[in-house]
Formats: C-alpha cells, sequence, structure tokens
C-alpha cells in the first residue's frame, strides 16, 4: 500500500518519533507482546511478520536496538553479517529452497516504520523488480 494513509504514510510518521521510546520490537524481545518466534541466539531474535507480504515473511532483527542501517559502523559489521547468516539458515529451515528476498528499509525514503533495525525475509512466490 501507498500514499500518505498506507505503510509510506506510517513510516513517515515514524521518522519523526526516531529515539523517543523503545519500539515494539524491543517489548518483542522482552517477551512482552507475544510472536511468533522462529531462531534466537544472544545476539538475534527471528520472528514472523505480522502482516506478512508473501507466504513467507519474518524479520531477524539484532537484540542491541540499533535504529536504522544508516547508523551502524564497523564495530557492527560482525554483527551484521550474523543477522545474514541466520537470515538464511532460517530461509532454508522455511523451506525456501527457490529462493527468497531479503530487505532493509532505512529512513523516510526507505519507507522505514519500525526504528529497530530489522531484516525482512520474504518467500514462497515469484518476487518482482523493481520494488516499489
Ligand atoms: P519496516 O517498514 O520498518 O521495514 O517494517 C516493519 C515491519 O514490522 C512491518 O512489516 C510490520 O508488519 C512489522 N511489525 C510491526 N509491528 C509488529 C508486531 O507487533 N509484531 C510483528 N511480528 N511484526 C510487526
Amino acid at each position: 500500500a501507498g500514499g500518505q494513509d498506507g505503510e509510506v504514510g506510517k513510516a513517515q510518521r515514524a521518522a519523526a518519533e526516531v529515539g523517543t521510546e523503545p519500539t515494539i520490537f524491543s517489548r518483542i524481545i522482552a517477551r512482552s507482546v507475544p510472536a511468533t518466534i522462529l531462531y534466537e541466539d544472544d545476539e538475534c531474535l527471528v520472528f514472523r511478520d505480522v502482516a506478512p507480504q508473501a507466504p513467507v515473511h519474518f524479520l531477524v532483527i539484532p537484540k542491541r536496538p540499533i535504529p536504522r542501517l544508516s547508523l551502524v559502523g564497523p564495530q557492527d559489521a560482525q554483527l551484521l553479517g550474523h543477522l545474514m547468516v541466520v537470515a538464511a539458515r532460517t530461509a532454508q529451515a522455511e523451506g525456501l529452497s527457490d529462493g527468497y528476498r531479503l530487505v532493509i528499509n532505512d529512513g523516510k525514503h526507505g519507507a522505514q516504520s519500525v526504528y529497530h533495525l530489522h531484516l525482512h525475509v520474504l518467500g514462497g512466490r515469484q518476487m518482482s523488480w523493481p520494488p516499489g
């Protein structure tokens, strides 16, 4: 969905509130908000997206609340690599043998709506290109 009242509008409003309060993802990590969790270790959590955009749609997040990709530095390289390895392993466990898509939305133009860094993994159908 696009437009001011769709995902993009939500993302633009969220951009105005970055860092003012813990995000919903911190509450999922703390188990105060329920989620369908697929994998967890000391550094990351994987759970299904509540509004799936494909037959399989899950999120890989660091437990450390980095707000967005554009704020990472060289010190985060190992963690970011770990998130991608976990994304690939979980995609395999979800049976996505025909492939899948990894997405990171950053900031207003990226239509980011939750300011806790996350990798989207989408699969189970043919993707198109370019993305909207
Ligand atoms: P973004 O637009 O920031 O890249 O993506 C945020 C994603 O988080 C969206 O796909 C949205 O559906 C998902 N999401 C938002 N709130 C919740 C929630 O409470 N639980 C789960 N599982 N996913 C959520």
